[in-house]
């Protein structure tokens, strides 16, 4: 039988746009003692914005940003979203005859007859093409390939969600032992924005199955909740001890497979929640 303060609980969480799909959830959330977190669109607001156009000899940078557009209009990735924006006017569908999404590193494909590649460093790297360079800069950048030779990049930015950083503090006074990040995104962009975060471990440049792996190492050394919009991360999600999705901006198949969903993608809900948890257990006991 489940106690009816467990049903307080629940609701009290529901009004708060804190979704809680059972009680043994809320139960579970009291053992969390390592909560990790996605980057982009949990800690992030995962709306990038372009802030550098780079194309080498040959092309214009719109000709370079619609050739990369028409690539990315297969891909529901927030740096995809990003790339459209300033070609929203345009009729790009006839161009791209070929698209395919590696999770997790970018775009290939076909743009106007010309096999193109827009991604990490590792996407073209793994198809034979040396990317520049970016050393140490803290931006995200899709490397572009044309024909298996490098043709420039496009730098994005995005920003952190405002009360992010101060929900991480809350946790860690409420108790939580460990607090992390997981990113497909560079090193350099990574451990900045750990350190304005103010989290304990951070690990970068993963695939989204490295996140997986990354996750039950964790779950061997103690009890997880994993934060993630279920883009290139829902595995993630449905192996955490605790599965928490952004409900607003994630995928369906992050609020399917997640056992808490936070209706309003704040990252400052999650020490309500997790407060809500530990009052109710208060009361059954
Ligand atoms: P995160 O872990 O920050 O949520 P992802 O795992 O979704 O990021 O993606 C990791 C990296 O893969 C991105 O930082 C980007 O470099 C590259 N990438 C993923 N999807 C795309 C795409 N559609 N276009 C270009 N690059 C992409
Ligand atoms: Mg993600």
């Amino acid at each position: 039988s489940v106690p009816l303060s467990y049903f307080a609980g629940i609701g009290g969480a529901s009004r708060q746009g804190i979704l809680i799909k059972g009680s043994n959830y809320l139960e579970a959330m009291n053992d969390v003692d390592t909560v990790v977190f996605d980057k982009t669109g949990t800690l992030t607001k995962g709306q990038f914005a372009i802030t550098a156009v780079h194309p080498l000899e040959g092309l214009d940078d719109v000709s370079f940003v619609q050739m990369v557009a028409a690539l990315e209009a297969s891909s529901n990735h927030p740096i995809a979203k990003a790339i459209l924006a300033p070609c929203r006017e345009m009729d790009l569908s006839g161009w791209c005859t070929e698209a395919h999404e590696v999770p997790g590193r970018g775009m290939a494909g076909v743009v106007r007859g010309a096999k193109v590649l827009a991604g990490n460093e590792e996407l073209l790297r793994e198809k034979g093409v040396l990317p520049l360079e970016m050393k140490d800069e803290a931006a995200t950048f899709v490397h572009v390939a044309v024909n298996g030779h490098y043709a420039g990049y496009i730098a994005l930015g995005d920003e952190l969600k405002e009360d992010a950083a101060d929900a991480i503090a809350k946790l860690k006074e409420g108790g939580i032992q460990k607090t992390a990040m997981l990113t497909g995104d560079r090193k350099a962009i990574a451990m900045e924005m750990g350190r304005r975060l103010g989290l304990d471990e951070v690990y970068y440049e993963l695939l989204p199955d490295g996140k997986v792996a990354c996750l039950e190492e964790m779950e061997r050394e103690g009890n997880t909740a994993y934060v993630g919009d279920g883009i290139n991360d829902a595995p993630v999600l449905a192996r955490a001890g605790v599965g928490i999705a952004m409900g607003a901006l994630g995928s369906d198949a992050a609020i399917e497979v997640a056992d808490v969903v936070l209706m309003t993608d704040e990252p400052g809900k999650l020490p309500v929640a997790f407060a809500i948890a530990k009052k109710t257990r208060s009361v059954v006991i």
